[in-house]
């Protein structure tokens, strides 16, 4: 039993560290926000257990080991030379070696770095692999540049991240803007400067030269893996579901490739310009075609698909009636209002594929209203789990079989889910996914950081 001592400790100790945040970097309004939410769940924690204040916990974590910014000039097809920002932060190593992707965004800004890495370090950890926190990336924007632009941007970006990463070190990845032919970019340069293959330095790898499968898929695989588990527990399932997945990227095309399989309905995906409504249902081979071959934009589906519908602008999405709502698009994508539309509408379940793609006050509207909430860290934490599944693979220079890591992949989505839904309990928040995943991916860190003393 908790004295009203240390619960009014606790919400202090809290405030203070948040105050600290904002003061300390002050107009990182993505940053605050992955702050709020995380110490406001750790209330009951520091109630129960006081002696994580007097280590100093909440001060250390929400400070990163190490931020990195720099350089990135390149020559682009008309020979000017260009200027863009280069950002690593190295947020948290108590547990393994930094990982997490990197952004190439016009948005990217040090705010939005540290809220993604802040946010990894608790995901890391849920996935139960040892793996720490990090994130890097740039405001390079990939849209519209040839083949040769992103090749010249991204040897000229891994000419400076090299110093700071390894296989032992920081282990980069993709995320928005980064994928396999960003990664493959990357690898070879830094073999090239480096000297000799040392396969685990990033992950997200083509499966030719030491990635891993079920790698692409992983994101979204484990987004519909998670959200099943929820579905089980009211007794619903995806096969009876109509589904909305916003995004159009490597998270969503899996996401509605796996809810598809599992004999789903998903009626509508997006770009950044606008979405498509297919009554009849996605034809998924139409939107991998032209997002991952062709790179256009998502309203071009609708001329291929007649009863499709195209609407300029993102947030129009979530007036679709649908039982599940997966965005997988970008962060607060849905805001207030568009949860209480969601909710008003029916919806049974949210499962975060993005990156916190809800504003705080859209996941209390969710919260409030009792439907199945699966937060970011816990259902998106399929991919960070498979590219550390991918770093396994190149350390013992061996690989698996696709089935092999769906299978592992599935069990760690199912243990994440069995793990948030234990601490929601014990910290006496029941059915509360969002404190249970911030608790049991806080405490791992928080144990490992006072094993290792101040550091
Ligand atoms: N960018 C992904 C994420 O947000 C994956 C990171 C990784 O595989 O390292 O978790």
């Amino acid at each position: 039993q908790t004295s009203p001592e240390t619960a009014t400790a606790a919400r202090e100790y809290v405030r203070e560290v948040y105050e600290t945040v904002i003061k300390r970097n002050p107009h990182e309004k993505e940053f605050h926000q992955a702050v709020k939410e995380i110490v406001d769940s750790l209330v009951p924690v520091f109630e129960k257990h006081p002696h994580y204040m007097k280590s100093g916990i909440l001060e250390r974590i929400v400070e990163p080991e190490r931020v990195i910014t720099f350089r990135v000039p390149w020559v682009d097809d008309q020979g000017k030379v260009q200027v863009n920002r280069g950002f690593r932060v190295q947020f948290n190593s108590a547990i393994g070696p930094y990982k997490g992707g990197l952004r190439f965004h016009p948005s990217v800004s040090g705010s939005i770095i540290k809220f993604l890495g802040f946010e990894q370090i608790f995901k890391n950890s849920l996935t139960g692999q040892p793996i720490g926190g990090g994130k890097g990336g740039s405001d390079f924007d990939p849209k519209g540049k040839s083949d040769g632009e992103v090749m010249r941007f991204t040897q000229s970006f891994m000419t400076e991240l090299y110093r700071y990463i390894g296989p032992d070190v920081d282990v980069p990845a993709g995320d928005i803007g980064v994928g396999a032919r960003e990664i493959g970019f990357m690898f070879g340069q830094y073999k090239r400067i480096r000297g000799g293959n040392e396969a685990g330095v990033l992950t997200g790898k083509s499966i030719v030269y030491g990635g891993s499968l079920t790698r692409t898929e992983a994101t979204g695989y484990g987004c519909v893996y998670f959200v099943g588990e929820m579905l089980n527990s009211i007794g619903w399932s995806f096969s009876e579901s109509t589904v909305v997945v916003s995004g159009s990227g490597n998270v969503s095309i899996y996401a509605i490739e796996k809810a598809q399989q599992l004999g789903a309905k998903v009626v509508a995906c997006s770009d950044s310009n606008g979405y498509i409504y297919d009554p009849s249902g996605i034809k998924l081979e139409t939107v991998k075609r032209l997002k991952e071959v062709e790179r256009k934009r998502i309203s071009e589906y609708v001329k291929e698909h007649p009863g499709s519908v195209y609407t300029e602008g993102c947030t129009g999405i979530w007036t679709i009636p649908c039982d599940i709502a997966l965005p997988c698009a970008t962060q607060n994508e849905i805001d207030e209002e568009s949860a209480k539309i969601l909710v008003a509408n029916g919806v049974k379940a949210i499962g975060e594929g993005a990156n916190m793609p809800s504003t705080l006050e859209a996941i209390d509207v969710f919260l409030a209203a009792g439907v199945q909430f699966g937060p970011a860290k816990a259902a998106n934490a399929g991919g960070v789990a498979v590219s550390a599944l991918e770093m396994a693979q190149n350390s013992m220079r061996y690989s698996w079989s696709f089935h092999e890591v769906d299978d592992k992949l599935h069990d760690i989505m199912k243990n994440i889910y069995r793990n948030s839904v234990k601490a929601a309990e014990e910290y006496g928040h029941p059915g509360n996914l969002v404190v249970g995943a911030n608790i049991a991916g806080f405490l791992k860190v928080a144990d490992a950081m006072i094993l290792q003393g101040i550091v």
